[in-house]
């Protein structure tokens, strides 16, 4: 077969798709090739960007480095450049600083804004549709406040105070839904009282989000209204400056701050790439995503409209995007190969509308309506799930991250409970003492009259010792009875507490093993010699535990192992209730105690550096063919 190039524009959520089924679907042919180009050189996380706009996330938090999401497709090449051009006459695109041939080309380079021709939002407003877009608004947002605690002019400084997002769907109602959790931050950094900043949502038609059920989209309507936000509907704008908004029905709004979400239309990038344009500037394909005038072209994303879906194509949502670019890359698969295409078949699971950390809105797979708390959480399951079908294990943790551990002003789903900037140091003792418990333990289990490396039996298995007989018992088995019954046996004077009482016995968590975890352990130590073996290996693993906790090595680890052992040894009837704070004790030091005195300090970030290098490859600001 003849080399194959099949170029895709733009590593948005429809590009990304379609490159990754593309991937999959040609690992074995090496005459395919797949060219992804964007303008940067990560994926950017669209909806999570009004968070990076409200300073809840970290900018990084919406960048998915392509290097890293590809970092094992041998047939893919990244290219981080600017598209300008797609000459359909010679099958090449044409980028600021390249050209590319192609035999196939998905273009995916999604939406934009659209004001509608409004005057002054052009100059005046602010788009949410791009990470440039949420860092200017972050930055615009945080001036403007500064700027307004210090401005004495009454009715300035109230206009520098409000903040207007248009548009009721899900951008808008995401974007000033943040704004409510960001308001009493934004107001203590900059010692104003909160009641100052004023926030209003306004839409032009009667309702917002208009793609939920009335029920679900009253209760955000509510949530907001409760939470302070002057939402107005049917008030379209007429005009934006640079410190007003009027309005149709003559209402002048003194702000300096206009988002605009109001609409959508197609990347504008591409209104010269001679290609057949619906409504909004979305470009026209059939139902295999195929563009109707030239077919080695497909669309796929917010930028396309596939006419079979009605007038409207599909909904400008991730899962539109998913599945037109998967069923272009489909096309493509099945036009090599030559076997049958198979049309797009829309499906989408439904909306999860979040307005703030805490309260979102869901009506999922049509049946499912969730608000409050547990809508907020289905958002996350989503999310994390989208991860995972990407296979993408890194960002889930960095999603987890940014999500929920590493969360300033309690903007997670837990108000905060489980995110902390901590001083690890105090930790710091209890780390020594835990190791050190650790080790006396073992110095007793290496040397004296108890050691476990004198060829004795100490593990209280009853298989392992032979059986007492009836005729008159060997004066060896009669021992290993009795050790099985020092060990197992219940003392008559045994009692619970957590700590000793002079003249009782400490109780031991199990006194027997549970029937099944007798079994496991009857296959792992069937006999005398495994148990002999164990005992000294299991003790030779404790004293390195130990001692990489005292060090701080691989704290997280070491830690989470101890646990475990903790456990077994329960299960095992080998452990007392005195000790119950060290599974508790060591779940507290994996919270990062390595890195203060410890040599986690250095290992744990060399290691970040060298893995993440040798399994991702080179981290780049810009990706290039060659
Ligand atoms: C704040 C916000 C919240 C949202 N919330 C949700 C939600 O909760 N659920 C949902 O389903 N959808 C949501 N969406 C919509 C969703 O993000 C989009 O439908 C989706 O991103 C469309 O994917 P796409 O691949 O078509 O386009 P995009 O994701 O926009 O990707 C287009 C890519 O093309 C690249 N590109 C553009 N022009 C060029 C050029 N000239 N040269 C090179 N590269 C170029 C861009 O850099 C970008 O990477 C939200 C969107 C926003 C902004």
């Amino acid at each position: 077969m003849a080399e194959k190039n099949i170029v895709v524009l733009g590593a948005g959520f429809a590009g990304v798709a379609a490159t990754r089924r593309l991937a999959k679907r040609f690992k074995k042919n090496h005459d395919v090739h797949i060219t992804l180009i964007d303008r940067h050189s990560y994926m950017t996380y669209m909806t999570e960007l009004h968070e990076v706009a409200t300073d809840r996330v970290p900018l990084e938090s919406v960048q998915y480095d392509l290097g890293r999401l590809f970092a094992h497709k041998k047939n893919v090449s990244l290219v981080t450049d600017n598209v300008t051009k797609v000459d359909h006459d010679k099958n090449v695109v044409t980028t600021e600083h390249g050209r590319y041939n192609y035999d196939y080309l998905i273009l995916a380079m999604g939406a934009e804004s659209n004001d509608f021709g409004t005057p002054g939002v052009k100059e005046h407003g602010f788009s949410l549709w791009s990470f440039e877009d949420a860092v200017k608004i972050k930055e615009h947002i945080k001036a403007t406040v500064a700027a307004a605690a210090l401005e004495h002019d009454e009715a300035k400084r109230k206009a520098m105070l409000t903040f207007v997002v248009v548009g009721g769907g899900f951008t808008g109602v995401e974007t000033i839904g943040e704004m409510i959790d960001w308001r009493p931050i934004l107001a203590k950094e900059n010692k104003i009282d909160p009641s100052e900043i004023t926030l209003i949502l306004d839409e032009a038609v009667p309702t917002i989000l208009n793609m939920l059920d009335r029920p679900d989209a009253d209760l955000a309507l509510r949530f907001m209204k409760k939470k302070g936000v002057d939402v107005r509907t049917s008030t379209p704008i007429t005009e934006i400056g640079a410190d007003y908004m009027t309005l149709k029905d003559g209402n002048h709004v003194p702000t300096h701050t206009v988002i605009w979400t109001a609409g959508l239309k197609a990347n504008t990038d591409t209104s010269d790439f001679d290609m057949e344009q619906g409504r909004a500037g979305r470009l026209v394909t059939n139902e295999f995503m195929q563009s109707k005038q030239y077919a080695n072209t497909y669309v796929a994303g917010d930028l396309s409209l596939n006419t079979n879906e009605g007038d409207r194509g599909t909904p400008q949502i991730v899962e539109a995007a998913e599945q037109t670019g998967n069923t272009a890359a489909e096309h493509i698969v099945a036009t090599i190969n030559g076997t049958t295409p198979k049309p797009l078949k829309s499906s989408y699971s439904g909306f999860v509308v979040s307005i703030g950390a805490h309260y979102s809105v869901a009506n999922v797979f049509g049946s499912i309506h969730l608000s409050g708390w547990f809508g907020t959480i289905m958002k996350h399951m989503i999310n994390l799930l989208y991860f995972f079908t990407t296979f993408a294990g890194y960002y889930i943790f960095q999603y987890s991250m940014h999500e929920f551990f590493r969360n300033r002003h309690g903007r997670n789903p837990f108000w905060g409970h489980i995110s902390r900037y901590g001083n690890v140091l105090w930790s710091v003792p209890a780390r020594i003492f835990y190791a050190s418990m650790w080790l006396v333990d073992c110095w007793y289990k290496i040397q004296g009259s108890g050691s476990w490396f004198n060829g004795k039996l100490r593990l209280p298995f009853t298989w392992l010792y032979p059986k007492v007989t009836t005729s008159g018992a060997s004066e060896a088995a009669g021992t290993a009875k009795k050790a099985v019954e020092t060990a197992a046996a219940a003392p008559t004077n045994e009692f619970f507490s957590l700590s000793y009482d002079y003249g009782k016995q400490p109780m031991m968590i199990f006194k027997h093993l549970p029937s099944w975890y007798e079994s496991v352990t009857k296959f792992f130590i069937p006999n005398k010699q495994t148990a002999l073996f164990m005992q000294e290996f299991m003790t030779i693993v404790e004293i390195a535990l130990a001692v990489c906790i005292l060090l701080g090595l691989f704290t997280w680890l070491a830690n989470a192992i101890t646990i475990g052992l903790v456990v077994v040894f329960c299960l095992s009837g080998m452990f007392y209730w005195v000790n119950m704070w060290m599974p508790f004790m060591a779940l507290a030091l994996m919270n990062g105690s390595g890195r203060a005195f410890g040599l986690d300090f250095w290992v744990v970030p060399w290691l970040q550096k060298h893995l993440g290098h040798w399994w991702y490859g080179d981290l780049k600001s810009i990706y290039s063919k060659n």
